[in-house]
């Protein structure tokens, strides 16, 4: 009997595994599912119906009707007030183990939609280019509109596809529209903390593309919406620039620290005056300012242990068309990780904090894109997430880049490759 095409079905809506099935299943690594059935539910199991004709893309749309969330209320469930401070020192893994460690480390209160979505990542097998690193350009037009018709929303990242600095990257704006106009789900998803949702949104607009304020999903967005659910009270020191501040007086959050703070008369003379005492968080993010002082400030802040650490995200740089290389907020926080012998909390992609808000949005994984110019961050985060992904080449990673990635076939691995955006649209079979 082979698990991986086991088809779980209602039976008076209950569940049963026999034991063999289940051991059958850890041995092959079907973590997430059979975990959640024995290690989460306290209930016992019941009868299940085993299925092995069933098509592999069947196994994708299955229901599995379990009844959760009503069992787990009856598993003890820390309500302290410690609980948000644990999930802050889950989120601060960064590489895939420790995330994966992170979703496998669900409390016990788990809701059917992350269920639903951990479901669908172990039988997701409809990705029909899976980390193929297919250019779409080479592919038959029938092949194309298979993949055109296998998602419903479309994720992308913005500096590097959808334009640089200010200029929009040719035929991208034709590109997006076109999804909308098919009846698509659009989302921009950037590290960029520079601007708030609006002024992206306008941004945005300006260049062509159909955008609201709530289709931007921002790491300045990103920072605010995190403190305030864990309920934080104190002064944001704030080494970062208007987007997050905006952000921040929006849910009511006090800061400090934008702008430039040059060192006077040598950087010796700072002293523990110059810190203010009502400062409970660190939050790294772009800024042009940075300085030594600031440095010395955010380590001295950072020496308290109930100091949060929070980094908008860990990107090395800034797409630019020309040769000037200019680096992005991952310098900064290396910089202050450094010197403050901590590791930072990263929101952005591809780190958990990003996942989770993605996922509590209710997306299909399977049938969700993720567009992005950076294999570390936007196909990271996609491969992550259970969706398809597609590389472009008109920001960081260049076709130099991509030749590396095919030899060295070491993940991230996009799923499809464009050399920009717009170049899908001559491709749609008319
Ligand atoms: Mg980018």
């Amino acid at each position: 009997m082979d698990l991986c095409k086991m088809q779980i079905s209602k039976l008076d809506g209950t569940n049963w595994v026999p034991w063999k099935y289940r051991m059958s299943a850890l041995l092959r690594g079907i973590d997430g599912l059979l975990d959640i059935i024995e290690g989460r539910i306290r209930k016992p199991v019941r009868p299940v119906v085993v299925d092995n004709e069933v098509d592999d893309e069947d196994i994708g749309e299955v229901e599995i009707p379990i009844n959760v969330r009503t069992d787990c209320e009856e598993a003890p469930v820390n309500n302290n007030s410690e609980s948000d401070h644990e999930e802050s020192n889950e989120l601060e893994g960064e590489d895939v183990d420790e995330s994966d460690k992170d979703e496998d480390s669900l409390e016990p209160l788990v809701s059917i939609e992350s269920l639903q979505l951990l479901r669908v990542r172990n039988f997701n097998t409809s990705n029909m280019f899976k980390s193929a690193v297919q250019n779409l350009q080479e592919v038959t037009q029938d092949k194309v509109q298979e993949f055109l018709d296998s998602f419903d929303t479309v994720l992308t990242d913005c500096d590097g596809v959808l334009w640089i600095d200010n200029n929009a990257i040719p035929g991208s704006a034709g590109t997006m529209n076109y999804f909308r106009k098919l009846g698509k789900k659009i989302f921009y998803v950037t590290n960029n903390s520079t601007k708030i949702r609006s002024d992206f949104a306008r941004k945005a607009q300006e260049l062509g593309f159909v955008a609201n304020a709530e289709d931007i999903l921002s790491t300045a967005y990103l920072v605010a919406h995190y403190l305030k659910d864990i309920d934080f009270s104190k002064k944001v020191y704030l080494l970062g620039s208007n987007g997050i501040g905006e952000e921040l007086e929006a849910v009511g959050i006090s800061y400090i620290g934008i702008g430039p703070d040059h060192v006077k008369p040598d950087f010796k003379s700072m002293k523990p005056a110059d810190l203010d005492p009502d400062v409970g968080a660190v939050v790294v993010g772009f800024d042009e300012h940075v300085s030594y002082p600031k440095l010395m400030k955010a380590a001295s802040y950072l020496a308290s242990e109930e100091c949060l650490f929070i980094a908008t995200n860990t990107d090395e740089r800034f797409p630019r068309a020309d040769s000037i290389v200019v680096p992005g907020t991952g310098t900064l926080v290396r910089a202050v990780e450094t010197c403050s012998e901590r590791q930072a909390t990263v929101l952005g992609k591809p780190h958990a904090y990003v996942r989770k808000f993605l996922e509590s949005c209710g997306l299909n994984p399977a049938r969700t894109l993720m567009i992005g110019d950076r294999c570390t961050t936007d196909i990271e985060l996609g491969i992550r997430c259970g969706f398809q992904t597609l590389l472009v080449l008109s920001g960081v990673t260049s076709s130099k880049d991509l030749d590396q990635i095919r030899y060295e076939k070491k993940p991230p691995l996009p799923d499809v490759v464009l050399p920009k955006l717009g170049d899908l649209l001559s491709l749609i079979p008319s």
